[in-house]
């Protein structure tokens, strides 16, 4: 978010290079063809010439691309509905040194607690702004996004006080239908990593930690099975990437419904139960000592039983 795409292509490069790898932009994968000992990958360059790479592995990183998932039909139904964002840059309002600028501020939209804000503090005073909702809610020409986005911000009274009038740096842009889940996050010779494999949504910033979990994993699991070593990987990648996965769905669902907002606005609070939800929000999410992780549905039932008790 803070890297520009060009930067952030030549940091790409370099470190490449200096692990001696290969990186081509431009090309086109056309076709994959799956073998759990020599897979197999059609590619055209930019020229439009074919040509063809063999490789002991193969790992799909290209995110909302989704490049896999697409040409071997493994896309699965998502569970979660349709939602969009609006998004821009501000010159936010943040009183310098009285604010910390590590933290991201979120609130809810004052009358429908489905509809939610972002505000990510960059560098040089910029901030990440964004809206989440329902697709149908943000549903405008293209033309309107930009008043829509500015009315919604100026209906919440803390984003209002801090961002307001404050102009967009950039177009105001607009994403949606971003959710989705493969039938499996492995096959023959090929892993998803990240995007690539199940995306839940935005809120509590899950994408980041469950693309570098599966990375991790995925890196893990295949150098065991270059040492020669029998490796599953379901049991080893597939399963226990997909436990912190559900533990952010059972967060990111009670989220929508309004009742995981009754427990984080419950005035009082234990502070070890805090710590234990403040754990999984900062990405903890597969630590199984952590009961909200153990048996988050139960757990986060139970608890707003408890908090929503007259
Ligand atoms: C509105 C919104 C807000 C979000 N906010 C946050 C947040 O605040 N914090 C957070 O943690 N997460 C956030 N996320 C999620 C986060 O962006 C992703 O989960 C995360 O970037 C996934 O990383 P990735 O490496 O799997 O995919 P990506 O970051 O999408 O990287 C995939 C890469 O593959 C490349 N690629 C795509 N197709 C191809 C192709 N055919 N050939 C070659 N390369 C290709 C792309 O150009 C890209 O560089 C947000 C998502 C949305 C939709």
């Amino acid at each position: 978010y803070q890297v520009e795409r060009a930067a952030f292509d030549d940091i790409l490069i370099r470190c490449a290079a200096a692990q001696g790898a290969d990186v081509r932009f431009g090309h086109t994968v056309q076709a994959v063809h799956t073998d759990s000992v020599a897979p197999r990958v059609d590619v055209t360059d930019e020229a439009g010439h074919a040509y063809q790479i063999e490789a002991r592995f193969v790992f799909d990183a290209s995110g909302f691309g989704r490049v896999l998932p697409r040409l071997l039909n493994l896309e699965a139904p998502t569970r979660m509905p349709t939602r969009a964002a609006l998004f821009s840059h501000v010159y936010d309002g943040l009183p310098a040194g009285a604010h910390d600028r590590n933290k991201i501020c979120v609130a809810t939209h004052p009358e429908r607690r489905d509809v939610w804000f972002w505000m990510i503090p960059l560098a040089g005073g910029r901030s990440s702004v964004g809206c989440v909702a329902e697709s149908s809610f943000l549903d405008v020409p293209e033309n309107e996004r930009e008043a829509m986005l500015r009315a919604l911000i100026q209906k919440e009274p803390t984003f209002n006080r801090l961002i307001g009038d404050a102009p967009f740096l950039m177009p105001v842009r607009h994403i949606g239908g971003y959710s989705a889940n493969v039938e499996r996050l492995h096959g023959p010779g090929y892993a998803l990593l990240g995007n690539a494999g199940e995306f839940l949504d935005p809120v509590f910033s899950s994408g980041v930690t469950i693309a570098l979990r599966s990375a991790h994993l995925a890196v893990q699991t295949l150098n065991r099975q270059l040492d020669g070593e029998q490796v599953d990987w379901s049991a080893q990648y597939d399963v226990p990437l997909r436990k912190g996965i559900d533990t952010f769905r059972a967060f990111v669902e009670r989220w929508y419904t309004g009742e995981l907002q009754d427990i984080i606005f419950y005035p009082d609070q234990t502070p070890s139960i805090r710590r234990m939800i403040s754990s999984v929000l900062a990405g903890y999410a597969w630590d199984e000592s952590n009961p909200y992780v153990a048996d988050p549905v139960r757990r986060l039932n139970a608890l707003h039983e408890v908090c929503t008790q007259r």
